[in-house]
């Protein structure tokens, strides 16, 4: 009886942040009156970090009303690979992609995909970032790892570690001022190279910062990386609206999912005074985002700390008190939680048969 009244609580209750249902979710798997106990174990498909305490104070405020019972509420993850919508084989080592693209550069592609990337990792996931942005590869100077390189072990690239993230960029290879010639089949010879001869150490996401664009580049690039889903980052003006439309509108025809759409530089904060000043305009991301009917994800504000501490390393250097990490945390919720609910790919369990004759 109380089971059932519990079981109809929690078929209602959509967390806020993640949208998730754990009952549609498939993520409660045990509910049980025992030794005078509401038990729970809670299985979720990503990570909820320090968040556990909300969700837990959510669950107990709702279940309160209907029991005097103590509640015993279990939480694990489990982060496993999803199918990409090109049906492509996995990375070695990686068990889900995130593409990080835009229209055109300059948007803030490179800093949502560090940020992106950080805010994954500190929610408890395994995390590394593939610097894909081969017309500028700007993640060596965001980890502060310029001028490293990375080792080479069984013909493999050993990717370089900043604070339990790998990485791995062109940038490391040939420095981060890619040479004119570079450009074009070259570089996309190299990056391919980076893409299949890259040992990633048991990743559950790999970022991918794409190149920006919809060019040759792009298309095949994308056409060869496996990717799980994409979020799409642009700033509010309809200039760059219509570039992210295009870049967008690519890879949907390569049926590579879209978690959605980031606003960056969505207006300005004075420092003194508090007036704030939508410099590139307002709403770009929201009309954007309902276009392609997706989510407009988060509104990221202009802000030279977020210039600051994302150029030259020294988000490591000056400790993790930065402002807009909560921001970056939702982003990391959001489309996490959203690749928890697609199908998952079960090719890695299957053993390979071979035929004999
Ligand atoms: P992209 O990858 O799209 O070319 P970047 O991420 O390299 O763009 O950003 C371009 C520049 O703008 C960088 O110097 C970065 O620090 C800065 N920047 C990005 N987003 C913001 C923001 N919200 N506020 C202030 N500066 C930003």
């Amino acid at each position: 009886m109380l089971k059932n009244q519990l079981e109809t609580l929690l078929k209602e209750w959509v967390d806020p942040l993640t949208e998730q249902n754990l009952i549609t979710s498939k993520s409660l798997k045990r509910l049980e009156i025992k030794d005078d106990q509401v038990q729970m174990d809670v299985v979720l498909g990503f990570p909820l970090g320090s968040l556990e305490t909300s969700v837990r104070e959510a669950l107990t405020k709702l279940i309160k009303p209907v029991t005097n019972l103590a509640v015993q509420m279990n939480f694990a993850t489990k982060i496993v690979p999803h199918v990409n919508g090109a049906h492509m084989p996995a990375l070695k080592g990686v068990k889900n992609i995130i593409a990080v693209g835009s229209g055109k550069g300059g948007v803030g592609k490179s800093t949502v995909s560090f940020h992106l990337a950080q805010a994954i990792s500190q929610l408890g996931a395994r995390v590394g970032v593939l610097d894909a942005d081969i017309y500028g590869p700007s993640q060596p100077s965001m980890f502060g790892l310029q001028g490293s390189k990375p080792e080479v072990v069984d013909g493999k690239f050993v990717p370089l570690q900043r604070q339990g993230l790998q990485t791995m960029s062109i940038g490391y290879l040939i420095g981060e001022a890619v040479p004119m010639i570079w450009r074009g089949p070259m570089l996309g010879k190299a990056l391919q190279q980076i893409m299949t001869d890259t040992a990633w150490d048991n990743l559950d996401y790999l970022v991918v910062d794409l190149p920006p664009g919809t060019g040759d580049i792009q298309l095949t690039l994308c056409q060869k990386i496996p990717v799980t889903g994409a979020i799409m980052v642009t700033t509010p003006q309809d200039l760059a609206l219509l570039d992210v439309r295009r870049a967008a509108e690519m890879l949907k025809k390569l049926n590579v999912p879209i978690f959605g759409f980031v606003e960056n530089m969505s207006g300005y904060s004075c420092k003194t005074c508090g007036a704030k000043d939508a410099i590139f305009g307002e709403g770009g991301g929201q009309k954007i985002a309902e276009l392609f009917g997706e989510k407009l994800l988060v509104h990221i504000p202009l802000d030279s700390d977020i210039r600051l501490k994302t150029d030259a390393g020294q988000y490591f250097t000056e400790g993790a008190a930065f402002h807009y990490n909560h921001l970056f945390a939702e982003l990391a919720l959001k489309v996490t939680s959203q690749m928890a609910a697609m199908p998952k790919d079960y090719s890695a369990v299957f053993p390979t048969i071979k035929i004999e004759g």
